[in-house]
């Protein structure tokens, strides 16, 4: 079991500068990270999972400290096949953290060796989602504050193509 990594996981639907602070000052901490799409959620995205892991790969291809994945099934399968014990996640507003609580008790739970922990956003950051970056996007907006700009370029292309 390797304490040094951690696991973050999510949708990344897409990659926001949340996500990356997310990721540099999880690198503070840990040694390694994985960053994990999940491949089997209900949500239908507008990248597809490849798509994503391609973007993620293109955006810390420098660090060698960062390794980008897909997972499907239990998250907590993954990250004991990882031979991790840590899920990274962020905490936004409270709204994130009924959902939040949740999972991370779930996933204890189940395993009792993995361990949820939280870092809290950025305030630049707390207002930021994939979600919303993709509907100011659609509607023309100024997304370059959000979301680097490979995602930037990418987004505008999704858009373009309808
Ligand atoms: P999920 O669908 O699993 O919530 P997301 O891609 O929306 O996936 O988010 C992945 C993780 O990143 C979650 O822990 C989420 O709280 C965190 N996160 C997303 N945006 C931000 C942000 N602006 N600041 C801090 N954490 C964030």
């Amino acid at each position: 079991m390797n304490r040094h990594i951690a696991i973050y996981p999510g949708s990344f639907d897409p990659f926001t500068n949340g996500h990356l602070d997310i990721v540099h000052r999880g690198l503070e901490i840990f040694d390694r990270l994985i960053i994990a799409v999940a491949s089997n959620s209900d949500k239908k995205g507008l990248f597809s999972v490849s798509e994503r892991v391609e973007m993620i790969s293109q955006l810390v291809k420098d660090d060698p400290r960062v390794e980008v994945e897909t997972f499907d099934g239990l998250l907590v399968d993954y990250v004991v096949a990882k031979q991790a014990r840590v899920i990274l996640r962020g905490l936004r507003a409270v709204t994130d953290f009924e959902f939040e609580f949740q999972l991370a008790q779930m996933n204890h739970t189940v395993c009792e060796q993995v361990e949820t922990l939280f870092m809290m956003t950025s305030p630049e950051c707390a207002y930021l989602s994939s979600s919303i970056v993709k509907e100011v996007g659609r509607l023309n907006g100024d997304i370059s504050k959000f979301v680097p700009s490979l995602v930037k370029e990418q987004l505008l292309k999704k858009f373009a193509e309808g």
